[in-house]
């Protein structure tokens, strides 16, 4: 899938990236060890652990007065100074325990190489503008601690009346404004009204989830209302148990997320869509191959198509032979138009027949709902399905989040060591050069020379995620996995993913010769691989070796291009990393791909470092760019 048309937004500038690597073990580590997991409701019970040392608290002001005192931060006075609202403070807690799990200063971003040492540099700040900018950021709305008590207890500073002076209690909070998903009215009234069962069956909600939406939402989606922060927290605030209050909040989300899903279903309602991904040959052919060259896996099996469209996978499925595919589709249009397809070809299973009728060869059934709700539409005996097929990937394997839909499927009604097509998803990186760009075409348009417009669009680039195809001859370095997937097996939280990967210079490219990567661009396999498809394994690559698909890739251009060569080139020693007279022999990403605020969309970060032949490192600014 994955075919509505992008957008992309500006982005910002994160962070300077240091000198040294961080050990991302460490990093969880440092935070797990300390969290409060009794869940406990009780604010006097809460303890607050302190944003920088292993201390912890029975009041948010009591670890306030020790974070001023101990580590030079004055939450409050800070607050105050950058004006932030009750989601910029709550964004600024989350910022600095960030910075601080990486060993870096939240004021000034220096790196330390130790825990010890950044406590011993900590310092008051003395400009706090680049942090008023990182704060803009909805990333920081993800809490960073799981259960952070500090979150939904800072309150407000008593004094200032235009700080937004909030106490939440965890109801208000509603458990996370990180992972809460609401998919429909009744969720959220299970929010507002039962915040103890959902505490309870949080991980099965989250499970459920078919994306990810804080219930923090975007400014946007506030202002769009016409209301700003401050009155909806203020609302909050002065009636913390008042239900009028708490479903208005909630509605805004659900607004949100409404609006949202209508228009991702709406767009899948319109046929060219479904045209386009049918005639990617290179996609149909894979699920076909899957499906009617297993028959071990196939005949006489109960088939789950979640998001069937037009219902082309289980059409695959009835012909491979299967007893039973129930095909979901939560377009109303499309689950229309797949019931009358399955009817056309005789395949529509008929509401007479009992199961098992070998008469009749109808054995499909259409429902139309997300398949989140399938228990309000049918019952479906759980761990009752042995094939669960769907085609959810979008750009960048991640955009549009389907694939927690999927997981949520493969956990209700997935038997035990029921296949899952595909069953892995990888994703690949590599750097390309000028020729990745739109430079060459500028340079010469009929005998002109237009760079100045090549120049100017490589620059917007570098805010924005590009879906283009790209030829391999435009590579300039190898190409590395910077991410794998085990459909049968990952959690639904590790859709997010934090990832390193090492690229070298291309030695066939490069001759020795430096030459420019402009950025890198990430691709994506699916695997139907032979754990579940004995007879004729396949693999679904959208690389740029192999023949184009409607994924294209996914291109993040560097804020300037850094040199690269092999390590035979001559370095020479006084000249900076990654320029022409000392290129990088090897450049190491940190990438992160994570659900956005907004709902459906991806966040994707990219850290760079180029490293020369004599071991010299030079970081580049962390870029985010925004998939929507
Ligand atoms: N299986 C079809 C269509 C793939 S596109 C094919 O291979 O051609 C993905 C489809 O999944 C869209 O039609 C979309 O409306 C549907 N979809 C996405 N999320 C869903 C969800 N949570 N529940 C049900 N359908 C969903």
């Amino acid at each position: 899938m994955a075919k509505n048309p992008m957008e992309t937004e500006e982005t910002n500038r994160l962070t300077q990236v240091e000198e040294e690597e961080d050990d991302d073990d460490d990093f969880k580590e440092a935070w797990t060890e300390d969290e409060n997991e009794d869940g406990d409701e009780n604010d006097e019970d809460l303890e607050f652990l302190c944003l920088f040392c292993d201390s912890k608290y029975g009041s948010c002001d009591a670890l306030f007065d020790h974070c001023c005192l101990a580590h030079s931060f004055d939450f409050n006075g800070i607050r105050k100074e950058l004006g932030l609202d009750f989601y910029g403070s709550f964004k600024l807690i989350n910022y600095v325990r960030s910075q601080v799990a990486d060993n870096r200063c939240w004021s000034c971003g220096v790196h330390c190489q130790s825990k010890q040492d950044l406590q011993s540099h900590l310092h008051q700040p003395v400009d706090t503008k680049d942090v008023r900018l990182l704060l803009v950021h909805d990333k920081y709305l993800n809490p960073f601690m799981q259960e952070d008590s500090l979150l939904y207890s800072f309150g407000g500073d008593e004094e200032d009346e235009d700080a937004c002076n909030t106490s939440f209690d965890k109801e208000e909070i509603v458990k996370d404004f990180g992972n809460v998903c609401i998919d429909d009215d009744d969720t959220v009234e299970d929010i507002e009204l039962n915040a103890e069962t959902y505490n309870k069956d949080r991980k099965t909600d989250m499970a459920g989830s078919n994306g990810h939406l804080s219930l923090a939402c975007s400014s946007k989606g506030i202002t769009d209302t016409g209301l700003d922060y401050g009155q909806s927290v203020n609302s909050l605030e002065s009636h913390p148990k008042d239900k009028g209050s708490r479903v208005y909040f909630a509605d805004v989300v659900k607004k949100d997320i409404k609006r949202v899903n209508d228009s991702y279903f709406g767009s899948y309602s319109a046929f060219g869509i479904h045209r386009d991904m049918i005639s990617d040959k290179i996609r149909t052919d894979a699920y076909q191959q899957a499906l009617l060259k297993n028959p071990s896996l196939l005949n006489g099996a109960v088939v789950m198509d979640v998001g069937c469209g037009t219902g082309i996978l289980s059409l695959f499925a009835a012909q491979a032979g299967a007893s039973r595919v129930i095909s979901i589709e939560a377009s109303e249009k499309m689950a229309t138009v797949a019931t009358q397809i399955a009817k056309d070809n005789g395949l529509l299973r008929s509401k007479t027949d009992g199961e098992g009728n070998k008469n009749c060869p109808g054995v499909i059934e259409v429902v139309h709902t997300m398949v989140e709700n399938l228990d309000k539409s049918i019952q479906i005996q759980p761990h009752g399905v042995d094939v669960l097929v769907s085609e959810w990937m979008g750009y960048c394997l991640l955009y549009e989040s389907m694939l927690s839909s999927v997981l949520f499927a493969r956990d209700r009604w997935l038997k035990p060591g029921g296949a899952i097509l595909p069953d892995t998803a990888t994703i690949f990186v590599a750097g390309f050069g000028k020729g990745g760009t739109s430079l060459p075409f500028w340079e010469n348009v009929y005998g002109f020379n237009m760079s100045s417009i090549g120049k100017e669009v490589v620059q917007d680039a570098a805010k924005f995620p590009l879906v283009e195809v790209i030829n391999h001859h435009d590579l300039v370095t190898n190409a590395a996995v910077l991410q794998s997937f085990d459909l049968a097996t990952m959690k639904p939280e590790e859709v997010d993913f934090t990832a390193t990967a090492e690229l070298e210079a291309k030695f066939d490219n490069l001759d020795h010769k430096a030459t420019s990567c402009y950025g890198v661009v990430l691709w994506f396999d699916t695997g139907f691989t032979n754990r579940f498809c004995k007879e004729m394994p396949t693999v679904l690559s959208t690389s740029p070796y192999t023949p184009k698909t409607h994924w294209s890739q996914t291109i993040l251009t560097f804020w300037e291009p850094i040199s690269v060569a092999s390590r035979e080139f001559a370095a020479e020693e006084s000249a900076d990393v990654g320029t022409g007279a000392c290129p990088a022999s090897k450049i190491l990403l940190r990438i992160s791909i994570a659900r956005a605020t907004q709902h459906r969309c991806i966040d994707i970060s990219l850290e760079t470092a180029g490293v020369c032949t004599d071991g010299r490192k030079r970081s580049w600014p962390a870029q985010i760019f925004n998939l929507t």
